[in-house]
């Protein structure tokens, strides 16, 4: 039965099983540290399988990136349209993630969470340095874009992908081959996020099975009055804003977007990571819904560094609980200030785990919030970025069908076909023809058939 099952339907139940699994071991006390289930589960083999996924996501973010910008900027046949889309992108972004962060406030401010708590402080908060805004703006044109690569700092890597593609469009006919080759390549690591994701409900069972046996409920149950809130305002941003803005923008079908995103959904939500997640955005938002590789190629990864609608949210309702908390009383400016803030912070952030409580001491000094008032939500902090993460690649995939529509730069037959771009998912095999003509290539040097009639023609 298992092996007939769809992708999406097996990683639903490896997370059901493992967060099941998970609780068990933490409340019967079977991981205990120094157990057999400490020692050779959660911290032995789903520790490993767990870092094995994520890395083999990870493995495919900077090379995908890079050749699917320079491929898309080359598809895109006009520049000015570039700089349309880089705008419209850039506007939407924005808006969404104010948008998100002001219904934070608005939620936390009418429950009033936080309000007559007396919460004793358990964990202590270090604030990391939060790269300076002058850094990351000046840092967009990497000095090596080797290193850039090396570091995976993804807007240097957009703009040298941009650059590359731009560059070959000014070379033009002579660079068709290049062209060619670089779009074989991108198919090449479509093809291997394909084969990930058919690892992915092992993965999503180990992540998810350690996290929950580590982490337990308890900590959510203290905390309740934030965390609710904070969940609320995370559902209400997604479900009803985003896909409000969805269907006004676009006119398309919420259900579709909802059922496809499922997985993307899982993937960031298991690996609390949006960066970790931009292959699987991509090809979700390609091969599933149809977006043309000239926008998604662009939109995903810079959505996945700049905007954070999810984060926000959590840094709006996180301000009004500390602030009730502590009994500071925030005025309109400091509010605009916490939306100005955590819209700039979110742009000089790249989406990895935890990064959203760096952005937030970043607000909170802005703002004059006691920086050691994040010790206290740092316990469920673990958790609510798995959520926050989903929400986040949400958002960055409704924005890239915006404006992908908006620019007709989309293949809507694509996007209504409820089996579009998973049939490779299911039967990810080598075609034995294929595999020995290639073979035969680079043995004896014998070419392919089709080499033989280009080189004739
Ligand atoms: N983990 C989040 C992301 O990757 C960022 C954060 O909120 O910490 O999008």
């Amino acid at each position: 039965m298992w092996k007939n099952m769809g992708l999406t339907g097996k990683i639903i139940i490896a997370m059901v099983l493992s967060i099941a699994l998970g609780l068990f071991f933490n409340y019967s006390g079977l991981n205990v540290e120094g157990g057999f289930v400490n020692t050779y589960l959660t911290n032995g083999l789903f520790a490993i399988v767990g870092k094995l996924f994520v890395n083999s996501l990870k493995m495919l973010v900077v090379p995908l990136v890079l050749i699917s910008l320079i491929c898309g900027v080359c598809g895109i046949g006009d520049i000015r349209l570039l700089g349309r889309i880089g705008s419209k992108t850039f506007f939407m972004y924005m808006l969404t993630t104010a948008l998100a962060i002001a219904t934070a406030i608005g939620l936390g401010s009418i429950f009033g969470i936080g309000k007559g708590m007396n919460l004793p402080t358990t964990a202590t908060f270090e604030a990391k340095e939060a790269p300076p805004l002058i850094d990351v703006f000046s840092n967009i044109i990497p000095s090596n874009p080797i290193s850039s690569m090396a570091n995976g700092d993804m807007l240097s890597i957009i703009f040298f992908a941009i650059l590359v593609g731009v560059s070959i469009l000014m070379v033009g006919k002579p660079a068709k081959g290049l062209v060619q080759s670089l779009e074989l390549i991108n198919e090449v690591i479509l093809k291997m996020v394909t084969i990930i994701m058919n690892l992915a409900p092992y993965g999503v069972f180990a992540l998810l099975a350690k996290a929950m046996a580590d982490l337990g409920l308890d900590l959510i149950v203290s905390l309740l009055g934030y965390v609710a809130v904070l969940v609320g305002s995370l559902a209400f941003h997604f479900f009803v804003t985003m896909m409000i803005i969805l269907k006004l923008f676009s006119g398309l079908s919420i259900k579709t977007f909802l059922t496809k995103m499922k997985e993307v959904q899982i993937f960031a939500f298991s690996t609390s990571s949006s960066n970790a997640t931009i292959p699987i955005t991509l090809r979700t938002v390609t091969k599933r819904m149809g977006v043309n590789n000239s926008v998604a190629s662009f939109t995903v990864p810079f959505g996945a560094t700049i905007n954070m609608d999810g984060t926000a949210i959590m840094q709006g309702t996180a301000t009004i609980f500390i602030a009730n908390l502590y009994g500071i009383d925030l005025g309109i400016t400091q509010y605009l200030t916490v939306i100005l803030m955590s819209v700039l912070a979110s742009i000089g952030t790249a989406g990895v785990p935890g990064v959203g409580l760096i952005m937030l001491s970043m607000v909170f000094a802005q703002v004059g919030l006691p920086i050691e008032g994040i010790g206290l939500i740092l316990g469920v902090d673990r958790l609510l970025d798995m959520l926050r993460t989903a929400v986040n690649v949400g958002g960055d995939a409704a924005v890239t069908t915006i404006v992908a529509k908006s620019e007709n730069k989309m293949d809507i037959a694509v996007y209504n076909d409820p089996d579009a771009g998973t049939k490779d998912v299911f039967d990810a095999h080598i075609d034995p023809d294929n595999e020995r003509e290639l073979s035969n290539i680079m043995n004896d040097g014998v070419l392919g058939s089709e080499y033989d009639e280009l080189k004739k023609a």
